[in-house]
């Protein structure tokens, strides 16, 4: 098997709402948990960022449908590799909204203080993930796992969304 990590960015079709990012993140439980896709998705009310990881074809086809989805257009492959291990090989998908990137990271990683993956070079994208998988408090913004992937976890779409809304601004942290 061909490990295989894709990162993208996009932007939101229309603003999303809570329930918005809920269907999206119950659809990623649903499909990741059974092709062995794990991974991350940042995402603003406009924006996101989603790296996605697990075999080759897993993840080809995983990306091919999140790529037909009208909610969200302006879809740019930022980095596609094959790679020896998983950055977040514990959840089936995990969710972060931008409170979760403090200033000194989107000053670190972006142009400005502002959360803007597409503008974003592979590179920065890849740095700002690879920062986060060490993050112990980034990954303790999700609820208790849940049954997923073999060896991987998932959690509660609405769990994750009612820590995220808890969350303070990036500008206060
Ligand atoms: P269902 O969820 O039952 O949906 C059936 C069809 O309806 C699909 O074509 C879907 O695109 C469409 N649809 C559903 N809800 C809406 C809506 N509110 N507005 C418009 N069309 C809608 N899916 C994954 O499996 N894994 C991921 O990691 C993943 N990440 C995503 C990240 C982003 C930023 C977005 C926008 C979507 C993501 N999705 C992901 C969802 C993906 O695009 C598909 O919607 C989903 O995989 C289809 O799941 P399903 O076959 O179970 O169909």
């Amino acid at each position: 098997m061909f490990l295989s990590r894709l990162i993208y960015a996009s932007r939101a079709t229309e603003a999303l709402s809570s329930t918005d990012v809920e269907q999206i993140l119950d659809a990623s439980r649903r499909n990741n948990g059974r092709a062995g896709v794990t991974g991350i998705l940042i995402f603003s009310s406009r924006e996101f960022l989603q790296c996605l990881e697990g075999s080759r074809e897993a993840v080809n086809q995983t990306y091919a449908r999140i790529l037909g989805d009208p909610r969200h257009a302006d879809v740019q492959v930022l980095d596609y590799r094959e790679v020896d291990r998983r950055l977040f090989p514990e959840w089936g998908m995990h969710a972060l909204a931008p409170a979760w990137l403090t200033r000194q990271r989107l000053l670190r990683y972006g142009e400005r203080e502002l959360f803007a993956p597409t503008r974003m070079s592979a590179g920065s994208a890849l740095a700002l993930l690879e920062d986060l998988a060490r993050d112990p408090e980034a990954a303790a913004t999700l609820a208790p796992p849940a049954a997923g992937v073999a060896g991987a976890t998932t959690s509660p779409a609405g769990a994750i969304l009612a820590r995220l809304r808890a969350e303070r601004p990036a500008t206060a942290r």
